[in-house]
């Protein structure tokens, strides 16, 4: 018998990054035990890198929708970033803003946002979900399969083994038994593979991918640095120009510098190499800044694998008990920052269902299909943002059709708002409400809006 106050004794969670944790934190509100099993270990002392998500040395931001719905999962968390160190950004004032078309203009915008490393949000979000009494976080376990009912309606569980040592793969794995498996493993998620394993299709698949790289490093920012700016970002100019450069600073203070590059100009972890790829940018701001500044790290190398999004909407037939959000669903070239917030506008359509189900007393029968449709939806916007940017690069692949006249319209429309942010604040400011997600694209529309498209053209 389940516990009235709950919906099921027990929800598992395949893989514990920030969509695991965020997926955790909404289900233990409404399992009487949630268990997330990561394949890798933690950093036991202090904020740091770690084996299972490569990504989090290379530069993230935080877009202010997710950083909301962070705060609202845990409460007092952008408090705690700003005590270990987190820096605030007035992205109109304190961040340098090189388009395609010219400087964007600084103003004093109120539209903040705060910069620190991946790892340190990952640190804090973890020591918080630990501290909810019914989570168990567990690492070095690495789930290798699904378990069902014998007529394979229902997913009852996972196969898990321990992971990370010479003989963990001998050892004998156990089943874990769950009224709910949530796939949160990331871009390496074998999901679409076990379905099949336990008689279903696969689902369909898109990716786009531009064979962007990565490279970072950390500096420490030199005491005698006096520059009106706090950070660059020098967007790339696609199909002319693919290399792109950023600077921002994160807590203790340090930079997190990162160049991005297609073939054949991919970043180089070889320092003079590095540096060369900063000064070749179309400004030299960044490349001024760090040539005198001590470097904290070596020069951390990243090939992303580019967009891809399943579709488990499109499925005729799931098993009921199982389903996946974050990237593991849908994962993007990372240049938009849209990774961790689209996780968890997941991890509030997760709350949403799961309150509805419970306000109605029924059970879990229907979540996967109302779920996943919902969640489709939460992934267009984003990934026609992505792919129709990546869709620029001369290296793309993926995109197989010429773009549509709406495309193009859209495509030519967006440009002219870019372009605006070299005269208008006001264009400037309509765009970080979209971009961080607090704003539909559709304000872009708004009569001001059109009405200075229109008149930059005479
Ligand atoms: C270079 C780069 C830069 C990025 N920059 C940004 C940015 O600026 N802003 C942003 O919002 N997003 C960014 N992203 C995306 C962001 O990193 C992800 O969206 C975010 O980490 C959430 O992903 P996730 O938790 O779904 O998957 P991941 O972070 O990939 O985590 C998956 C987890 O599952 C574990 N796992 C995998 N398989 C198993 C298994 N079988 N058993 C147990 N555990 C398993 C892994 O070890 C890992 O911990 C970037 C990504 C990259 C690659």
């Amino acid at each position: 018998m389940v516990d009235a106050a709950f919906l099921g004794d027990r929800a598992v969670v395949i893989g514990g990054s920030l969509s695991g944790f965020l997926a955790a934190r909404v289900l233990s509100d409404f399992f009487k035990q949630v268990i997330v099993l990561e394949r890798a270990r933690y950093p036991v002392e202090t904020p740091a890198p770690r084996k299972g998500i490569p990504q989090c040395t290379q530069l993230h931001v935080l877009l202010t929708r997710g950083r909301q719905i962070i705060e609202d999962l845990f409460p007092g968390l952008e408090a705690e970033l700003l005590e270990v160190g987190a820096v605030t950004l007035d992205m109109g004032a304190d961040v340098n803003w090189l388009n395609p078309f010219g400087w964007a203009v600084r103003f004093p915008s109120g539209f903040e946002t705060l910069s620190f490393s991946r790892y340190i949000l990952d640190w804090l979000v973890h020591r918080r979900l630990s501290q909810f009494s019914n989570v168990e976080i567990v690492e070095a376990r690495y789930v290798q399969g699904l378990r069902t009912t014998l007529d394979r309606t229902r997913v009852t569980g996972v196969v898990v083994r321990p992971s990370g040592t010479a003989s963990s793969e001998q050892t004998e794995p156990e089943e874990l038994i769950a009224d709910l498996v949530v796939d949160t493993s990331g871009y390496s998620s074998q999901i679409p593979k076990w379905l099949q394993a336990i008689g279903y299709n696969s689902p369909e698949e898109a990716t786009v991918t531009t064979s962007i790289e990565y490279a970072s490093r950390i500096y420490e920012i030199p005491q005698d640095f006096q520059e009106s700016w706090r950070g660059v970002y020098i967007q790339a100019a696609p199909p002319e120009r693919t290399s792109m450069g950023v600077l921002y600073p994160i807590e203790n203070n340090r930079w997190m510098v990162s160049v991005c590059a297609t073939a054949p100009n991919c970043p180089s972890t070889e320092e003079t190499e590095f540096l060369k790829a900063l000064q070749n940018l179309p400004s030299d701001r960044i490349y001024n800044a760090v040539k005198r500044a001590k470097p904290l790290t070596s020069i951390q190398p990243y090939r992303p694998s580019g967009n891809r999004l399943y579709r488990y909407e499109r499925l005729k037939k799931k098993p009921q008990g199982l389903i996946a959000l974050g990237d593991s669903v849908c994962s993007f070239t990372p240049i938009y920052g849209q990774g961790i917030t689209v996780a968890a506008l997941g991890a509030v359509l997760l709350q949403e269902c799961l309150q509805s189900i419970k306000t109605k007393g029924s059970d879990l029968s229907q979540l996967p299909t109302r779920f996943h449709q919902q969640l489709a939806k939460i992934n267009t916007t984003p990934w026609i943002a992505a792919t129709s940017q990546d869709a620029k690069y001369p290296t793309v692949k993926g995109i197989n059709k010429p773009s549509s006249l709406i495309e193009r319209v859209m495509g030519w429309y967006m440009d002219r708002l870019i372009y605006l942010t070299t005269q208008e604040p006001r264009i400037t400011l309509a765009l970080f409400n979209v971009f961080h997600m607090l704003r539909p694209s559709s304000t872009l529309f708004r009569p001001f809006i059109v009405w200075r498209v229109f008149r930059s053209l005479f």
